[in-house]
């Protein structure tokens, strides 16, 4: 058995089964690549779904990450830390928020999402003791825990992990009837949960009049529009924010993924203190929110964000590489779409169909990791320190995988 063999059949034998990996074991990473156990390289794709915008072990972030560690890890929320204050006041000002509430992973600032705005609905909306109702809309993806599976439409996400939490309503996405008359026949809806692009169910891009006009409904009828943009955020889609597309502010922000250039699980809520001083000490924590080894890889990674330039250079090679590909040759091809680098390429085969999958598995031979999303989709999302030729390269190895399955 080759060492990779071993590796797997160790995560097959000691590991739950909750993913289905693409059969390479990866040890380094730098930048753009990653290299597996055989010394083999690979232009990552994925950026572990967004976490990596700032490239593999970027070295600001590394040196903020070890000179933190030395000198302390985590506190808890019993104590004040020396990195916690300065952390939020740099995120705030960049986003345009007065508070930010730090916890760990996506889910868990998703959670934190809905309990904030169910506190915000009961004390300052007014709506009647256990009625608020929240939105999420069909397609969605926001984590795993069990309320936020409850909001969710993927079956093999909910199947067998009901009972379900109450009083969450789905809003068919893009749909903006659907919204206005959900909203007309209810007083207790505290707020709207959506994601401005919806990364998981296949880079799904609505047109922008749907979201800003989302906005303003939920203006108008006091609910609060929540945005996640765990996936968006953080200059992958070629801004700050997908919502900075259209010129929309959430009442609530939620951000992870990139937010610890995918070095440690960092997420956070932002809010207004309107909406944030409704959580009152000792009603929501977290022991690892806010810890200061967080707060000082967070801080340094949105720094290298700006200081590069990630943006906008999301937005330039993310243009250049769905105008590449799209000079591609390809039966496989059905639609090129994307914004910044957040890309899609939707196979023209049935969903069921394990094209895109025996597509994602000759890239890998060909030396770039992507992965299908809903069956025949396959998301390519780089870091977004990635430059020209490697975007040329990268396409190049796109179009011999596409070309090589009859
Ligand atoms: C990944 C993701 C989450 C969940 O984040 P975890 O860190 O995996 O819990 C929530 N929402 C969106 C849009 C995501 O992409």
């Amino acid at each position: 058995m080759s060492l990779s063999q071993e590796l797997i059949a160790l995560e097959d034998r000691y590991g739950a089964h909750n993913y289905h990996p693409i059969p390479v074991v990866l040890e380094s990473g730098e930048g753009v690549h990653v290299w597996d156990v055989d010394g083999k390289r690979y232009f990552d794709f994925l950026s572990a779904y967004s976490a990596v915008n700032q490239g593999h072990s970027h070295p600001k972030i590394i040196k903020a990450l070890t000179e933190q560690a030395q000198k302390i890890t985590l506190t808890s929320r019993a104590f004040y830390n020396s990195e916690l204050g300065k952390f939020e006041k740099f995120v705030t000002k960049l986003f345009g928020y007065d508070k930010l509430l730090p916890m760990n992973s996506g889910a868990e600032a998703v959670e934190t999402a809905l309990k904030l705005c169910r506190k915000w609905g009961y004390l300052k909306k007014g709506i009647p003791q256990n009625e608020a109702i929240i939105l999420f809309a069909t397609g969605n993806f926001h984590g795993r825990t069990i309320a936020i599976i409850s909001g969710s439409t993927e079956e093999s996400s909910k199947n067998e992990f009901g009972p379900y939490l109450p009083n969450l309503k789905l809003v068919e996405y893009g749909n903006l009837a659907a919204l206005q008359t959900v909203l007309s026949q209810n007083k207790n809806i505290a707020g709207f949960l959506i994601e401005p692009i919806q990364g998981e169910a296949g880079i799904v891009i609505p047109d922008d009049h749907y979201l800003k006009s989302c906005f303003q409904l939920c203006k108008e009828s006091n609910v609060l529009f929540i945005a996640d943009e765990i996936q968006t955020g953080i200059a992958r889609t070629g801004k700050m924010l997908a919502c900075d597309h259209l010129g929309i502010h959430p009442d609530m922000l939620i951000l992870g993924k990139a937010l610890s250039g995918g070095v440690l699980p960092v997420s956070a809520v932002l809010a207004s203190d309107d909406i944030m001083l409704c959580i009152k000490p000792g009603e929501h924590g977290s022991t690892f929110g806010g810890n200061p080894l967080a707060c000082a890889v967070a801080t340094a990674a949105l720094q290298v964000v700006l200081d590069e330039k990630l943006a906008e250079n999301a937005a330039l090679m993310g243009e250049l590489f769905r105008k590449e590909l799209s000079k591609v040759q390809s039966k496989w091809i059905k639609v090129i779409r994307g914004r910044g680098l957040l890309n899609a390429l939707e196979i023209n085969d049935t969903q069921d169909s394990k094209t895109a999958w025996n597509i994602c598995m000759k890239m890998a031979e060909n030396g770039l990791l992507a992965k299908p999303t809903h069956g025949n989709i396959i998301r390519f999302a780089p870091p977004l320190v990635i430059n020209e030729a490697q975007i040329k390269e990268a396409v190049a190895i796109i179009e011999t995988s596409l070309k090589s399955i009859v």
